[in-house]
């Protein structure tokens, strides 16, 4: 078995490893760590150190690995637990949950993001299904470390399942509650549900502290959870894999992955590639990335999906970008894939430059009709049209 850590998985600057060619690593062995924002690193299997470079540690294990791991020291300050066991978003943000957390929310709340939205994702769900009180008590771990009055849990009424297993799980429980999100794309953005659960509208930039919350992700909460109480560093990865799978089309979901674990291997359980296909995209089908089967399981990667064919296209494209959907530059290269030409390329209008050419939404959720936006585009030579926002 082999497990490719990269090191940087994360916000911040990347690991500096700690371990040298030939060394002899216990799964949960810290192999790196952070020089600046960032997160430590840990061995994901018992193996030996096959290669150290920049970008990653490569680690050469048996294919029988122990479900033991080396714990974390679980006799000191929770924030402190939690930087220690490396976590970091997991929903797809990856920014350092340590820094995250050092908030004083005495009069607000934390908010657990059950939203999920991306197609085919279904990992999160699955887990609060089985175990939802292991999220509660991530949730409940990050209320004491903020200080915060209250607990919410963001979730669409469409997973009644879910619903259901979180409604006794926190049975009992008067700071906590369930809240509703819309079922549309993009429900899991930050600024939606902060919109959607609390009344307040952030502008492009801001974060939910402004509104007094703290949003982390049901993955993201399990990691905390499992780190303060059993000592668990984060070695592994849940996510969905989706598309043309033989065996998974409708997507399989798959808990505990080693991270480092070539995606191929997590193809190859689902039954192979259906030929033809288009493209791997790695992450939710709106925000993902192309890939290959070589890629590793990294702290954010929620998702693996098989495309079908490109279409193929001769006309002129115009293309409509949208900050929670497909970017300009995502959309160029699936033009490119269609052998088509890019005519002219625009913005969704709600996109603002919030300073250094970072484009944000200022209202994601809330899209506008795209006819004026269309014409434009029709009018600078377009004769067909890939459009990456979210509705419409
Ligand atoms: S308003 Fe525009 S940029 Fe914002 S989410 Fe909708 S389509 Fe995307």
């Amino acid at each position: 078995m082999l497990a490719r850590l990269l090191l940087n998985q994360h916000i911040g600057v990347a690991a500096e490893p700690l371990v040298k060619v030939g060394t002899k690593v216990e799964k949960g062995q810290l192999i790196a760590v952070p020089n600046g924002l960032g997160a430590n690193l840990h061995a994901s299997i018992s193996g030996y150190i096959k290669e150290v470079n920049a970008k990653e540690i490569v680690i050469e294990g048996p294919d029988l690995q122990p479900e033991e791991y080396v714990h974390l020291n679980t006799a000191q300050d929770p924030l402190k637990i939690i930087q220690d066991a490396g976590i970091v978003g997991a929903g797809g943000a990856g920014f350092p949950t340590h820094v995250k957390l050092k908030a004083d929310l005495s009069t607000g709340c934390v908010i657990a993001n059950a939203s999920e939205c991306e197609p085919t994702l279904k990992h999160n769900i699955a887990w609060l299904k089985e175990r939802p009180e292991i999220v509660v008590q991530g949730l409940k771990h990050v209320m004491a470390i903020t200080g915060a009055a209250k607990g919410f849990i963001a979730i669409k009424p469409k997973h009644k399942q879910a619903l259901i297993a979180v409604a006794k799980a926190i049975r009992g429980e008067p700071k906590l509650e369930i809240r509703f999100l819309p079922d549309l794309y993009p429900a899991g953005d930050e600024r939606v549900i902060v919109r959607e659960l609390l009344g307040v509208e952030l502008a492009p930039g801001e974060l939910p502290l402004k509104a007094g919350a703290v949003v982390c992700n049901v993955e993201t909460l399990k990691n905390i959870a499992r780190a303060i109480e059993e000592g668990r560093p984060v070695i592994s990865k849940d996510l969905t894999l989706g598309g043309r799978l033989k065996e998974a089309r409708t997507g399989r979901v798959f808990f505990d992955v080693p991270l480092g674990l070539p995606i191929k291997e997590l193809i190859t359980c689902c039954g192979g590639i259906e030929e033809p296909h288009g493209e791997i995209v790695l992450g939710g089908a709106f925000t993902g990335k192309r890939g290959e089967e070589d890629a590793p399981v990294t702290k954010t990667l929620g998702g693996v999906s098989v495309t079908m064919p490109f279409l193929q296209e001769k006309r002129k494209m115009g293309l409509l970008a949208c900050e929670c959907g497909a970017s300009k530059s995502r959309l160029e290269e699936i033009a490119a894939s269609m052998g088509a030409t890019v005519a002219v390329a625009a913005n969704c209008k709600r996109m603002e430059d919030i300073g250094g050419g970072r484009l944000r939404c200022n209202k994601p959720g809330v899209c506008p009709g795209q006819a004026e936006s269309v014409l434009a585009l029709m009018k600078g030579g377009a004769e067909a049209l890939l459009i990456g926002t979210c509705q419409h």
